[in-house]
This record gives structure tokens, sequence and C-alpha cells, in this order.
């Protein structure tokens, strides 16, 4: 019984020691997990969507930036914009799940517009105040279809 006798010479640390391990060893898993989890529905998404922003139907790239740079003649920091996101139709903080059916694929300008509201409104809601701000070319800096 090695770990018992180490922990009747050194209790306070060693259980400061494995609690302190445990919590990050999970609070680590439970990011990688969180995160890897929007990762599938999100290419399932993009795919499905041949590429194209749900919101602003603006094409978006999902792995190389300078490419979809070049490809537009656009700066890298406006191709930052279009970067393909996995967007949750029912919001995530309302409790909206990372599920297939909850997820679109949406571009890094929409998505983020739509969370910085104060309540972000419904995606149907949504789309269209994009498709009128887009019909008076006032939505993204450069438009590329
Ligand atoms: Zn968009």
């Amino acid at each position: 019984m090695p770990v018992r006798e180490l922990s009747d010479w050194f209790p306070s640390i060693l259980n400061y020691e494995m609690t302190g391990t445990l919590f990050i060893s999970v609070g680590i898993t439970y990011m990688a997990k969180s995160r890897k989890s929007l990762i599938k529905p999100r290419s399932i998404a993009f795919t499905r969507q041949a590429g194209y922003c749900f919101y602003c139907n603006q094409p978006m790239w999902s792995n190389d930036l300078l490419e979809f740079a070049s490809k537009y003649k656009i700066t890298p920091g406006q191709a930052k914009h279009f970067q393909c996101t996995g967007e949750h139709l029912e919001v995530h903080q309302d409790g909206g799940s990372s599920k297939q059916n909850n997820i679109v694929a949406a571009c890094l300008f929409c998505n983020q517009k739509r969370h910085r509201r104060k309540m972000p409104p419904p995606p149907e809601q949504y789309k269209e105040l994009i498709d009128r701000r887009m019909a008076k070319g006032c939505w993204h800096s450069v438009r590329l279809n």
C-alpha cells in the first residue's frame, strides 16, 4: 500500500495535488470535447451548403485563408471575415445543441454580428436582415459573388 503510506505522511499536499490535477485534466478533456464536437457538424454543413454562408450566401474558406484571398483578390484581413464557422441556429447559450440539425455553416462576420447583439435574432429574421443589407451593399466591405 505505498500510496496510503505516502498520504499518511503528506496528506494535505497529496490531496491538493491530486485534486488539482484531476480538475485540470477534467477541464482540458471537457474543453477539447466541446470544441471538437463542432468540427464535424460544421464540415458537414459546409459541404451541404456548397461552401456558401447560410446567411449572406457568400463563399467561405475553411482551411486556407491565403489561397482564398488570392482567389478572390482580397486582402488576408478581408478574407478573415469569410472564414467558415459552425453556427448554432438555436443559440448555444439558450440551450441550443451542437447536433447536426442545429448547426449551419456561416461566415465569421455573420456569426459574430449575430452574437454581438444583446438579443441574437432568430435565424430567419437575421437572414432577412442580411438580405436587405446585402441588397443595399452595406454588409460585407467586399462582395465576392
Ligand atoms: Zn455570412
